[in-house]
């Protein structure tokens, strides 16, 4: 690859054009001259470096031969730093298309999308000395890094006297063949010293290797053999086949309960897509949950996979980027922004788990890679799959209406049953032998029996920490994060109280902030503590527990590895242990408190209290021994409770979509929320209060096609010491809101009081 940034010459005769969008926060291209000598290496989509007031920046071009303004000369791009343009013309209509629609910058929505430069760019960028900062443009980093890799000393005397680490270690070495030091971190205390001693002995040996930093192909998997489908799995994979090979353009909505199988059907249709020489996209929510999925697909189809997650180096990501563009690898898996991975040939792309809030990027570029899915194999002329248990109220309606096509599988195969599920009411229970009364009698006597019968239990509470706050017994104030309006949440492990919005942290006091007395008492229940309750209750039951304060990235499969090998009785968890996990020694889900996401101020609160109970007690009864799931509860008589434990997703979604028509909220309504935040409580009000003014003197607010509702303090009024407000605009025709929105955005660009506005179309939290 050549980059060269060179002074230019005055432009010739016949003069041509091109638009380049720059990471700005400006929401258009800008329009530049296309010097002859690089008129061959530029084509739509290319990465080239251009002037902008005194520095250089990358862009990338969005059309070619545009005519500039009258009058106006434009100056030339100053060179071309990759030789093949980054995006093909499809995924770039795709990305104009959702920066219009998002109204967001489009050079920020490409650099979104876009992996980071390569060194090379990078390096001619700054010898330019035009490029501003380093953070801009990230540089690339080594791909692989060096792993002390442990094995054993083939045929070596061992001697009798070992301690029992040292066994341990020779243990885990004969079941696995070899463990890196890593690895081994996590199995054993000091496990530097342990493999020294081994290796003085001459019982094992050590070598320093290179690897790929890349978890998801770190083991090896065996090749399957693929089920026979069940017949509603064939009826899935039929339509979906038929539609692959009809090369129409066309939705799915494939409903299938937990554990129906929905995994087999993704493959089936994806083995169709690469029969017939197309690419394929997955979609997962969090792909650092999803080992287990990766390794089913890499058992079907072989490493040729393209997974994309936040541990890859920059490098690694750019070199997964140019295998699918060029076609090398056709199959790409991978969270939100995987939606625009450069996969050629699109044939199908798979939404898995599409209710996931996770979809919704909430920072800069705000999209929903559902609907980008829903769009990008539209425009492909490809088949999208949105799969789910407990589908989105906007993709049933769709469904209902006709525009996507319902696939629905109802039953598990095998004549697995769907767990029984029993509500227990927290205020009229009694609590369990264990003293906490969040753990009822009927709770405490099913974990026994689960016990007694070697079976395990996953026990949910969706707040982390040891006591989500702490409350002074003087004067009665929760202990509050200083930068947000949020309560600090005891970690007595670490000793520490955190906030868990902006990860302020101190050491635990007893001293009230505000009275000054030595009166602080924990408040409430976190997994921390659940876990402690548990392992003394239920001695010697082996607990572990799975949230964002034990698991991180490797150590997550981890635990569930361990979970799987029956070496863990009690998994305790949060949303972590909800997420799609096949479990099948897992005969009894209890879910601690399910109210708790109810208490949100938000009109999705009874759609996702529906959806995480749902998932959670799917987790149950997946292997030969069938489930029960127990729901302890202050509101027994919750609709969205009553239907999840009655599996009822027909029976909620109409309930619900009733109480949505009523209040135009979506899928009825359409809803753009504007964020208005200031340092300031008063001044982030004014400002706030300014935009409604200007959202209410538009034309279409005043003719009442828009409405202007608010200006409200968030639910977390303060964060990061940032006082926020929000407001939103409601219609039921999306080009009227359009209109109202843009006048919006350019009263914003104007300045407000100093304060930051940010536009979400179709928000997800309120
Ligand atoms: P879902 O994604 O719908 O929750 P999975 O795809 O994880 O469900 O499937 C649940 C379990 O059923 C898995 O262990 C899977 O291997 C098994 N399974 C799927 N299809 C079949 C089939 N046709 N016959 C037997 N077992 C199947
Ligand atoms: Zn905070």
């Amino acid at each position: 690859m050549t980059i060269d940034l060179f002074e230019p010459a005055e432009p010739a005769a016949a003069q041509r054009y091109v638009d380049v969008a720059l990471p700005l926060p400006v929401r258009r291209a800008f329009t530049y001259a296309l010097p002859s000598e690089l008129a061959s290496r530029v084509a739509l989509g290319s990465r080239v470096a251009v002037p902008f007031s005194s520095r250089k920046l990358p862009g990338i071009v969005t059309r070619i031969d545009t005519t500039p303004a009258e009058g106006v000369s434009p100056r030339p791009i100053a060179g071309v730093l990759e030789d093949e343009p980054l995006f093909d013309p499809e995924l770039l209509a795709l990305l104009v298309e959702a920066a219009d629609y998002y109204l967001h910058p489009i050079g920020e929505v490409l650099r979104a999308a876009a992996p980071a430069l390569r060194a090379e760019a990078v390096r001619a960028l700054r010898a330019s000395g035009f490029l501003e900062s380093a953070t801009e443009l990230p540089g690339a980093r080594v791909a692989t890094r060096s792993v002390l890799v442990v094995r054993l000393v083939p045929d070596a005397e061992r001697p009798a006297r070992l301690g029992p680490r040292q066994r341990q270690l020779l243990a885990l070495l004969e079941s696995r063949g070899e463990v890196t030091l890593e690895e081994l971190a996590d199995h054993l205390k000091e496990p530097r010293a342990i493999v020294r001693s081994l290796e003085q002995k001459g019982l094992v040996h050590t070598e320093s290797r290179e690897i790929t930093a890349d978890p998801f192909f770190r083991d090896p998997v065996a090749s399957d053999a693929p089920p026979e489908p069940t017949s509603a799995q064939r009826a899935a994979i039929d339509a979906l086949v038929g539609a692959l090979r009809a090369s129409q353009p066309a939705t799915f909505l494939l409903h299938g309960v937990t554990g129906s199988g929905k995994t087999e059907v993704y493959l089936r249709a994806i083995a169709e897509a690469r029969a017939q020489r197309k690419g394929a996209l997955l979609l997962v929510p969090e792909i650092a949950l999803t080992p287990q999925l990766v390794g089913r697909f890499r058992a079907r189809f072989g490493d040729s996979i393209a997974v994309l997650h936040s541990a890859l180096t920059e490098k690694e990501r750019a070199v997964a980027w140019r295998a699918l563009r060029s076609g090398a690898v056709t199959l790409a898996i991978g969270a939100r922004s995987a939606i625009f991975a450069p996969v050629r040939d699109l044939g199908i792309i798979v939404v898995d788990e599409e209710h996931d809030p996770s979809y919704k990027q909430e920072e800069g570029f705000r999209y929903q890679a559902r609907d980008l899915a829903i769009l990008r194999a539209h425009r492909a002329g490809a088949v999208c799959v949105l799969g789910s248990a407990t589908p989105s109220l906007e993709s049933w309606s769709l469904a209902r209406e006709g525009r996507h096509r319902l696939l629905t599988l109802d039953a598990r195969p095998g004549a697995r049953a769907l767990p029984p599920v029993e509500i227990v009411d927290l205020a009229r229970h009694a609590k369990g032998p264990s003293g906490d009364r969040r753990i009822s009698a009927p709770l405490h006597r099913a974990i026994e029996q689960t016990l007694a019968a070697g079976d395990q239990a996953v026990l949910f509470l969706n707040r982390r920490g040891f006591s989500p706050s702490l409350r002074c017994e003087a004067c009665g104030e929760l202990e509050t994060c200083p930068a947000c309006s949020v309560p600090l949440t005891e970690h007595r492990r670490a000793g520490l109280v955190r906030c868990h919005y902006c990860d302020y942290a101190a050491p635990i006091g007893t001293t009230c902030r505000a009275c000054g007395q030595p009166a602080l008492e924990p408040l409430g229940l976190g997994t921390e503590k659940l876990e402690e309750v548990l392992a003394h209750t239920f001695a010697p039951a082996r607990v572990a527990r799975l949230d964002r304060d034990t698991a991180t990235g490797a150590s997550i499969e981890d635990v569930l590895d361990r979970v799987r090998r029956r070496e863990i009785d009690l998994l305790v968890g949060t949303q972590m242990v909800t997420k799609g996990h096949d479990l099948p020694g897992v005969t009894l889900v209890g879910v601690i408190l399910a109210d708790q996401s109810l208490a949100f101020p938000d009109f999705r609160a009874a759609e996702r209290t529906f959806q995480l109970l749902t998932q959670v007690a799917g987790r149950a009864g997946r292997g030969e021994r069938p489930g029960r799931v127990i729901v302890q509860t202050y509101q027994p008589h919750h609709f969205a409770i009553r239907a999840a434990a009655k599996h009822d997703f027909l029976g909620f979604a109409e309930s619900e979509l009733e109480d949505r028509r009523e209040l135009g909220y979506s899928p009825y309504g359409r809803l753009v929320a504007v964020r208005i935040d200031h340092g300031d409580p008063d001044r982030a009000r004014a400002a706030a209060e300014l935009i409604v003014a200007h959202a209410r003197a538009h034309e279409l607010s005043k003719s009442g096609r828009v409405e202007v509702l608010g200006p409200a303090p968030a639910p977390i009024e303060r964060l990061r010491g940032r006082w926020r407000f929000r407001l939103m605009l409601r219609a039921r025709e999306r080009p009227p809101l359009r209109r109202v929105a843009q006048s919006v955005i350019a009263r914003i660009d104007e300045g407000v009081l100093g304060a930051r506005a940010s536009v979400d179309v179709d928000p997800v939290s309120m």
